[in-house]
């Protein structure tokens, strides 16, 4: 049976164990510093976990007992402060934060009641198996082939990918119930721990068993600032690898461990799998190709991109990151242009804040997807993209008195709205400010100085006379929800040069106003206009055309909008 979060503090007054549920409360504690010392054995199939974390307790009330949560298929050896044990029991707590539905939850005693702001540091070790295990999919009807290509994560002797928060407890977090089987039950759960660990760091050092003198060590990569070696101890054969993350953001971190050959070119370096070689040539190869439209938009490289093949042909991408976990079996240049188009901006350009730094490239795949196929075949790639986070709009949380602001672009940790959202407002934006005035505000763009949520509309701003204060406002500041445009009338005249005038009235009956294209088409061809309609307002157009007018029709998929049954109008025309 599975257990909700109200069952479960139901029993513990039931039993009255040693658990003080009545006091628990699971997000109280910010995981501000961890300092990881991980030994894979992909042998055994084993993890082990050595270190320290810092918790800070970011409630208004002092804190005496913590919970802290790693995988259900793993086991916690021992809990410190200094150099005292600290007494814990350990359950294992439902929840379908962790792939395998469950994680294994110390509830620790601290030496003294920590007050609010204040720390402690904990020294910590745990071990166990990471296997592939879908079970939080399956028991909800995912089909088998379908669950294992979501969680592909897993250590075996050949090959290792592990993801963190959301996929993988491999280090400790503290977390109230996820459930798969409610609406958002599981983003929202993670958006909470991951907005409340962005400003924290991870230091994680991977080493791996020696291995025999004739044998070549596998690679470690993790994502993250890297360093790898594989020279420790004296001994070429002793492979490591550490990873950084200062802040950790919003990324998952993650590892994989397997005997990668590699393709290194200027831009991007990947490591691919032994009977992927010939793909992994195609991938790079592709991702030169799209380095000159990347550098044009967004400055030169800063650093080299890496991709890392999965094992399994048909998991599902993943970044961790400046590292891309793709399964690189498809050497279809066309998808590979596109992943790397997003995989290259990252390496030129980067900012604190999700919506312009995923933002951003989300909207590269569609230039290149434009600048390879035309608008057209961009439009149709953002749609799929508009069907995730349309959904996403729909969705009023829970937790959030606030909706307007906490899902607004600049603070949400949903990453429909971050990254499906936040492309369509780039794209928006160049429509509108137009791309010179665009590429000139992106390379005023400097991450250290973004301290402002206003830092980067004042940049786009500076580049044009118009004014797009509403625009952020609706858009970025604040979700407002989605536009909804109607064409209300459309009248034409004919003019004394045998011309037709169109005068259209477009409503907006949405909360976001927007610059919508609107075409008009006639016999024998079609004229795009475009025309700025401000939430619940109206405003009209007068349209030239050279022969009857038949219909018009009000957004070309460029703007996101709630309702998309009512933009095609049919004309009348009056002969006068
Ligand atoms: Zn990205």
């Amino acid at each position: 049976m599975k257990l909700r979060a109200r069952s479960v503090c139901f029993l513990c007054i039931l039993c009255a164990s040693a658990v003080s549920c009545f006091s628990l409360d699971r997000e109280a504690f910010t995981f501000s510093s961890y300092d990881l010392n991980v030994r894979v054995e992909p042998e055994q199939q084993r993890l082990g976990v050595r270190g320290k974390i810092t918790l800070r307790n970011d409630s208004t009330t002092p804190q005496k007992i913590a919970a802290l949560q790693i995988s259900s298929s793993l086991d916690w050896r021992s809990i410190k402060a200094g150099e005292q044990p600290l007494q814990f029991v350990t359950q294992t707590y439902t929840s379908d934060i962790d792939h395998t539905g469950a994680l294994s939850e110390a509830i620790v005693t601290l030496p003294q009641a920590v007050a609010p702001k204040g720390t402690v540091e904990l020294e910590i070790a745990y071990e166990g198996v990471i296997l592939l295990d879908a079970t939080r999919l399956t028991r909800i009807g995912t089909p088998e082939a379908a669950a294992k290509s979501s969680d592909w994560d897993q250590i075996t002797e050949r090959f290792t990918a592990v993801r963190g928060a959301g996929y993988v407890a491999w280090y400790p977090i503290a977390t109230e119930v996820a459930d798969l089987s409610e609406d958002e039950g599981l983003s929202e759960v993670l958006g909470r721990w991951k907005a409340r660990e962005s400003d924290s760091k991870m230091e994680v050092r991977f080493d791996s068993p020696v291995v025999s003198e004739n044998a070549t060590p596998p690679i470690t990569l993790c994502g993250g600032t890297e360093l790898h070696a594989v020279t420790r101890g004296g001994s070429p054969k002793f492979p490591w690898s550490q990873c950084s993350y200062h802040p950790l953001g919003l990324s998952v971190p993650a590892f994989v461990v397997a005997d990668y050959g590699f393709v290194d070119r200027p831009a991007i370096t990947v490591f691919n799998l032994p009977e992927h070689a010939v793909a992994a040539e195609a991938y790079a190869a592709a991702a030169e190709k799209v380095t000159a439209l990347i550098t044009e938009w967004f400055g030169a490289s800063r650093r080299k991109a890496e991709t890392a093949d999965l094992a399994n042909s048909d998991a599902a991408p993943f970044e961790s990151g400046s590292l891309l976990l793709t399964p690189l079996t498809v050497a279809d240049s066309k998808l590979a242009g596109l992943v790397a188009a997003h995989q290259l901006v990252h390496a030129a350009f980067s900012s604190p804040r999700p919506w312009i730094d995923e933002g951003l490239a989300h909207f590269a795949q569609a230039l290149y997807l434009e600048q390879q196929k035309g608008r057209q075949t961009a439009l149709d790639y953002m749609g799929l993209h508009r069907a995730a986070f349309s959904a996403a709009e729909k969705q009023p949380t829970k937790h959030e008195p606030d909706d307007e602001v906490s899902r607004s672009l600049v603070s949400t940790t949903n990453e429909e709205l971050y990254r499906s959202k936040a492309m369509h407002v780039w794209w928006m934006l160049r429509d509108m400010v137009g791309e010179p005035a665009l590429k000139k505000a992106l390379a005023a763009y400097r991450p250290e100085q973004d301290k402002e949520p206003s830092y980067m509309p004042r940049l786009i701003q500076a580049q044009t006379q118009r004014d797009l204060e509403w625009f952020f406002d609706d858009w970025v500041y604040r979700d407002h929800g989605l536009p909804d445009f109607k064409v209300e009338s459309a009248f034409s005249r004919k003019t004394m040069n045998d011309a037709y005038m169109l005068t259209i009235t477009l409503d907006n009956l949405g909360n976001a106003g927007a610059e919508v294209p609107l075409t008009v088409k006639f016999a024998g061809g079609e004229i795009t206009k475009r025309l700025e309609v401000r939430a619940k307002s109206k405003a009209v157009i007068r349209v030239e055309v050279p022969a009857t007018p038949q219909e018009v029709v009000v957004n070309d998929g460029s703007v996101p909008e709630s309702e998309l049954t009512n933009n095609t109008f049919k004309i009348a025309t009056e002969e006068k």
